[in-house]
């Protein structure tokens, strides 16, 4: 007996999530790791009813599922480079956790905030997100510890978790941070978080050079350098600057 043949399915975003991320340069590579990363998914109107979150304060845990955006029309590859291997070796896709793979779904636990409707408008506030601001969201489900976590599970080529770089605030930098301190409290804890992943590509960390970096958070442009493992914060500005 032969099953029918499904070679198409379709799926309706629930909402988008906004996040501090307006690239992919510099995102953490996984959830969590960066917890004062917080997270708004807002809901599509056909999805506005706050029915559908009734009881979900009761999970300090939240999984999402998510499309990869931005490098969906790119495609995938069969073997991929992870950044953990150092940039420089294959694996298969479906042996990363990488974005060019077939459907392109990304998943990732974040923590449970709050939950807010206002004038038939709803949002789910989480943290430790990972995501590019605007990423759809196709499906949230509550983490569930018993099922979810497998402490003696083995983590292949990642199984430590990241081991973390020292931030700096040069002079003007702490300065033009003290100002945007006002309209982003979480900042300081941000930037910090972030650039102690040490978001570099993998080729440029073996070397050391004066090279300054830069990234966007929310609407501000940070740039900073490295130097003996360690990071220093050269400029905060705004982005039209
Ligand atoms: N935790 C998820 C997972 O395992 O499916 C994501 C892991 S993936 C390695 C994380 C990276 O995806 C981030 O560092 C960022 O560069 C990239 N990314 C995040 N949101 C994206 C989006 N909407 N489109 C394309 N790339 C995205």
């Amino acid at each position: 007996e032969t099953l029918p043949v499904q070679d198409h399915i379709n799926l309706r975003p629930l909402g988008v999530i906004r996040t501090p991320y307006q690239q992919k340069f510099a995102i953490p590579r996984q959830p969590n790791l960066v917890d004062a990363a917080s997270g708004e998914i807002v809901f599509h109107t056909e999805f506005s009813d706050p029915n559908m979150l009734r009881g979900i304060e009761q999970f300090s845990h939240l999984w999402l599922l998510f499309q990869f955006h931005q490098t969906v029309e790119k495609g995938w590859s069969p073997m991929v480079r992870p950044p953990r291997l150092g940039g420089n070796k294959k694996q298969g896709v479906l042996a990363t956790r990488s974005t060019f793979r077939p459907n392109a779904i990304g998943m990732s636990v974040v923590q449970y905030d709050r939950v807010e409707h206002k004038n038939g408008r709803l949002s789910l506030h989480v943290k430790g997100v990972d995501l590019l601001d605007g990423t759809p969201i196709i499906d949230i489900k509550p983490y569930v510890p018993w099922a979810d976590s497998i402490p003696e599970a083995i983590g292949g080529f990642s199984a430590e978790r990241p081991t973390l770089m020292p931030v700096y605030f040069e002079n003007q930098s702490a300065k033009q941070l003290a100002h945007w301190q006002a309209n982003y409290p979480m900042l300081s804890v941000l930037i910090e978080q972030v650039l102690a992943q040490d978001p570099r590509p993998a080729y440029k960390a073996e070397q050391d050079s004066d090279e300054e970096y830069g990234m966007s958070l929310f609407d501000l442009n940070i740039r900073w350098r490295v130097s003996a493992k360690a990071n220093y914060v050269v400029s905060i500005t705004h982005n039209h600057e």
